[in-house]
């Protein structure tokens, strides 16, 4: 989550618009004169009566309003539809296609490769680019050669430390090459034949707009990538790929050069540029970031040995060398670059279909007619006009979307409006609500809806004219003809039964048996609830939270307890049929935190103290949720369930489970029942409770296997969350679990909420990732969704699209809020369309393809092989790629990478997903830790798949001390661990300081208060609060990370060379991994081998 905080507030929807006196829609009437508090809104706070029931949103807001709206008559919906809003003939979204895991092929195992440069090409920013110029060139480099040889056996990973930039340390060290050969000399490229497929379109659109500079390794030498060797063996990719012999299949590659010709016919061979090494452009980090200008030919030479083709270059009798690492793209310097490009303008939504920056940026946002990239992110914003296209490109169209994100303080919540008893304006066809791109027609009488093409009649209340230019002369005083995202007050047409609701409610189940006792988790628990109830969700200025909180504690039996206000003790209700759970008091169970504070304090001192000296071990769990969900069915409202559970619930009752861990299914075609529940139960439990508006948050203090796979699932189809805190111990492990759960409990939440998204015809919503529950093929429900949670949804096309109209979407979710009022959350974004690939390829979004890619994969895992999902994943990604070099790129050499400047970074993120724990763990990794990182995924956000894919790595001791900015990230690869530095690394879930061996004395002094690396304790989860710049440092640094992540991340202080270094490594991605995850450079041999097996 990253906040902005740097720029500085900015009125969302400051264009002072004139008011128009003229305009009385007495209907909205009522409440002349705002008592709102002025804010930036003015147009809505001003005299305009339409608008000003409508308080501004924010800290500022008053207190919503609980009187009710009359009920409606014109539009009630028949009296069996729960959800008025969805109800009515809808036409829009079809149904679902089936699950297409088996979409790909399989792919090649990840045998010997032949790799080749990499280059990557046009820059995201310019759609339409300026016209190339002869001089335009494909960044790369020269063409990685395979001789034939078979590799040496290297050592394993890391030779040593080599300061990162030390080229010769680097690669002295770098475990995974064979032997390279070195390049002739500016040698012409054989012209591509690509250029033909897009033979019928003026050159430019085809051509790259800005040739991507790509530089060489810090040496700016003549050090050339070209592996000659294959892959080592046990570096293979998934288990057959171990058995790949040695050897070389492929043909080696053409000649190569970098300087091609983008425009005109194929021709002769573009002019050697024999003598332009100084061209290279020296970066810091290596790698090649996208262009920063006109870099006409500099990517010639690389004055290396002959190997081949016909032009020979000097003799250059270098030593075998392998491939660069500094020589391929960076995540650290795409990130940076972005940063630096991005960062400093707000992001102004106003264009239809522009890339966001990246999710790593800090960036403000304007809405000015389409949703916060906060709120969505889509993995392209100009989508193919025709399925085929889409079909050849094999680019997911998806969006990840987030509907209650939380925003930066400088950035308003979306404004609430309210339309009275007539409710929200809808097509009467399609039901899109209205939206900033409804068209106004015949004079402001009637609306053409901008989804389903339908003619409306605007309702006489809600009339406006028209000014010149066809638009509302009202536009800008009405969130819902302006801005992107927005709410509206929901009538009774849209509540459970045709009946506001009441406020939620929040029910604590805590387990109190021999294991949760003695953990010393039920008194730590007790003991924080009684303060952290006063801290449970309330809306803008609300005096107090309007939640009510009930208790139930439970091993093999359940106790209920009843606190109401009334009584002076409160008092237990034992139910021991757990096989048939009823709720055994309803006045007294669910109460006002502060009328019953008094009997709630007692209970929870009373609590650890009645169970202290339990002996019962064994637990129910089905039952403990069945009974949380009754006693909200009885209130007559919804809520949530936090539940603390220690172990896997095998005593006698529903829902019960045995132990069927077998790591020994690992790798085979059983591996997939691993992560699917043991039992149906929970899916019907799950069902019940999404119906009843039961979100269920489970928190786990397991010592063994407790089958998270099947605990899980209520939690994830009800929305919740799952927090896991193995082998519990209250003094290492109570600050991590005390700060989730303040965060959990303080969150905002909506509830019963039902989400849809519509979309322009065209295109529809066919598939959907995440925490909710589906009945039918296009309602998400969710009984809860927090502002951490996303829904992905993935679009098909069912016609042609239109490169003028665009696609739009709009996704509705109709919640009730923490203060129990029933709204609409609705947000809109507009999406070009193009006719040619390159259009596709220049406005994607690698981060949010990730995203959605892991989450594919991941869902994969339940139906098929990991062997096949990993497969189809890289065949995607590969197919991907080659659609790119086979349609947009510049005729080059068979021999070279290219990749499209804006997925540069999809190889190697995309090796991130496939060595993860859920894809191929390692020997540490657990069945529950492998389940309980799938369901994480699935609901994660693009910010928080970024990092934990790509974990950041960060020195703290290169950098002066005085320096108040956080330390630029290195790549997360051993070979940039100096021994004499200390580091950070984080993934959004873990947190890690390494400490070299070589650091100096004064520097762990500092740090750890003792006099020499080896007295620093390893494991060490606390540092030591001292009074030094350094330490304070750090322990600020820390102390930010973790603000911006929605999970605490506890620390784990790793020294060099100490046994705990095999866990940290794990995470250093772009090296090989020990469960056989190749490394990022094998991995990108890999890939452009299977893209030229594709193109051939
Ligand atoms: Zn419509």
């Amino acid at each position: 989550m990253n906040v902005n905080q740097s720029a500085p507030p900015l009125p969302p929807f400051g264009q002072s618009q004139p008011v128009y006196p003229g305009y009385h829609p007495s209907s909205y009437g009522g409440q002349p004169g705002s008592t709102a508090p002025p804010t930036p809104y003015g147009a809505y706070n001003g005299p305009v009566p339409g608008c000003q029931q409508t308080p501004p949103p924010g800290v500022s807001r008053a207190p919503p309003s609980s009187e009710a709206p009359p009920a409606s008559t014109a539009q009630a919906p028949s009296g069996q539809a729960a959800y008025g809003q969805f109800g009515q003939g809808d036409v829009q979204n079809g149904p679902s296609s089936t699950v297409q895991m088996q979409r790909f092929p399989g792919s090649q195992p990840f045998g010997s490769v032949p790799l080749a440069p990499v280059v990557s090409q046009p820059t995201v920013l310019q759609p339409y680019g300026p016209p190339p110029t002869s001089a335009q060139v494909t960044a790369q480099l020269a063409g990685m050669q395979i001789s034939g040889a078979v590799a040496p056996a290297l050592p394993p990973v890391g030779l040593g430390y080599g300061p990162p930039t030390s080229l010769a340390s680097a690669s002295g060290s770098f475990p995974n090459s064979g032997l390279y050969g070195s390049y002739p000399q500016g040698q012409a490229p054989p012209l591509s034949q690509a250029q033909g497929h897009l033979g019928a379109q003026p050159p430019q659109r085809s051509a790259p707009p800005q040739a991507s500079s790509f530089t060489s390794s810090a040496s700016g030498g003549p050090r050339m990538p070209s592996m000659t060797g294959p892959l080592l063996s046990g570096q293979g990719f998934g288990g057959p790929s171990l058995s790949q012999p040695n050897h070389v299949s492929s043909p080696p590659p053409q000649a190569l050069l970098p300087g091609t010709q983008m425009t005109g016919p194929p021709g002769p061979p573009p002019p050697m540029h024999s003598s332009q090494q100084p061209g290279y452009q020296l970066q810091q980090n290596g790698s090649f970031g996208p262009a920063r200008g006109p870099q006409p030919n500099y990517g010639s030479s690389y004055p290396g040995a002959p190997t081949f083709g016909s032009q020979p270059g000097p003799p250059q009798p270098l030593p075998p060398k392998r491939l660069d690492p500094d020589a391929i793209p960076s995540p650290i310097q795409v990130i940076e670059d972005d940063r630096n490009n991005r960062g400093s303008e707000p992001f102004v939504t106003g264009v239809r279909g522009q890339v966001p920056p990246l999710v790593t940026t800090n960036f403000l946002v304007k809405d000015q007619g389409n949703a916060s990239p906060r709120y969505i992110r889509c993995t392209s914003y100009n989508i193919p006009c025709t399925s085929d296209m889409a079909k050849q490109a094999q680019v997911p169209l998806a969006a990840v979307i987030k509907p209650l994100a939380r925003l930066p303080p400088e950035e308003a919540s979306p404004y609430v409006v309210d339309h009275g008893e007539s409710g929200p304006l809808r097509c009467n066809r399609c039901k899109a609500y209205m939206c900033p791109f409804m068209q106004f027609v015949e004079g402001g009488r009637r609306f053409q809806c901008c989804f389903c093409s339908c003619i409306n009649d605007v309702p006489p209340q809600y009339f406006q004219h028209l000014d010149h230019t066809g638009k509302r002369v009202d536009a800008y005083d009405r969130p819902e003809l302006s801005l992107g995202s927005y709410e509206f007050l929901a009538t009774v047409d849209y509540c459970k039964n045709n009946k506001f609701p009441s406020p939620p409610a929040f029910i604590f189940m805590i387990d109190v048996s021999y294991n949760a006792i003695r953990s010393g988790l039920v008194r730590l628990l007790c003991e924080e609830l009684k303060s952290l109830l006063d801290f449970l969700p309330r809306e803008g200025g609300a005096e107090e939270s309007a939640i009510r909180v009930g208790f139930v504690t439970y091993n093999k039996v359940l106790h209920f307890y009843n606190v109401k206000s009334s009584l002076a003790q409160p008092q237990m209700m034992v139910v021991s049929d757990v096989a048939d759970m009823f709720v055994p008091l309803l006045d007294g169970f669910l109460v006002n935190v502060s009328e019953s504070r008094a009997v709630i304090t007692s209970l929870l001192d009373q609590i650890p103290e009645m169970f202290a000296d339990t002996r019962e071990t064994e637990t129910v769990f089905a039952p403990v949720i069945q009974a949380g969900m009754e006693a909200l069915k009885a209130a007559e409202c919804a809520g949530k369930l936090f539940l603390f559970h220690t172990s896997l619930p095998i005593a006698e009752a529903p829902g019960k489970l045995k132990n069927r861990d077998d790591r020994k299914l690992i790798n085979t075609d059983k591996e997939k029942t691993l992560f699917q529940p043991q039992t149906g139960a929970y899916q019907t439990l799950a069902k019940e409770c999404v119906a009843q508006g039961c979100c269920v948050d489970l928190f786990l203090f397991p010592n063994q296997y407790v089958d998270v796979a099947t605990l899980s699932v209520v939690p994830q189809l009800t929305g919740g969350s799952v927090y896991k805190y193995a082998c519990f111990q209250v003094e290492n492990d109570q600050e991590r679990f005390l700060s989730d759960l303040r965060r959990d409990v303080q969150k905002v939440v909506g509830f019963d909420a039902v989400m849809r998204v519509r979309t322009s015809t065209g295109i529809r919503a066919v598939d959907f990732f995440g925490a909710f529950y589906m009945s039918n093929t296009t309602d998400v429900e969710l009984a809860g969704l927090d502002g951490d949670k996303t829904v992905t949804v993935e679009f098909k096309h069912d016609d042609r699209l239109n490169e003028e109209s665009g696609a739009l979407l709009q996704c509705a979710l109709l919640y009730t809020s923490c203060a129990g009022q029933r709204r609409l959350r609705i947000h809109n974004l507009a999406l070009n369309c193009c006719t040619q690939l390159a259009d596709l390829y220049r406005n994607c979004e690698t981060d949010t393809l990730i995203n959605y890619m892991a989450k594919f994969a991941y869902r994969g895992v339940l139906n098929s092989p990991v062997k096949t999902v990993r497969d189809t994943l890289i065949t995607q990604c590969a197919q991907i790629l080659a659609c790119y070099r086979k349609n947009c790129a510049s005729p080059s050499s068979a021999g070279q990478l290219i990749l499209p400047e804006c997925m540069k970074l999809l190889p190697v993120y995309l090796n991130c997903v496939l060595k993860s724990d859920v894809l191929q763990p390692g020997a540490e990794v657990t069945t529950d830790d492998r389940a309980y990182v799938r369901q994480l995924v699935t609901s994660m956000d693009v910010a928080e798949t970024n990092v934990f894919f790509y974990p950041r790595l960060l020195p703290l001791t290169k950098s002066p001390i005085e320096s108040a900015t956080k330390p630029p990230a290195v790549r997360a690869s051993e070979e940039r661990l100096s021994n004499g530095d200390i580091y950070l690394l984080e993934n959004g879930l873990n947190l890690f300081l390494w400490v070299g061996a070589s650091v100096q004395q004064g520097v762990v002094q500092s740090l750890f208060s003792v006099s020499s690396f080896s007295q620093i304790t390893s494991g060490l989860s606390v540092l030591p609060v001292l009074d030094n710049p350094l330490s304070k440092k750090v322990r600020g640094l820390i102390d930010s990370l973790r603000a911006q992540r929605s999970r605490y991340m506890k620390l784990i202080v790793v020294k060099q060379e100490d046994k705990l270094e095999m866990l940290f490594k794990h995470f250093l991605v772009e090296d090989k991994s020990l469960s056989g995850g190749a490394s990022y450079v094998d991995f990108l041999c890999h890939m452009h081998k299977e893209i030229r097996q594709l193109l051939s």
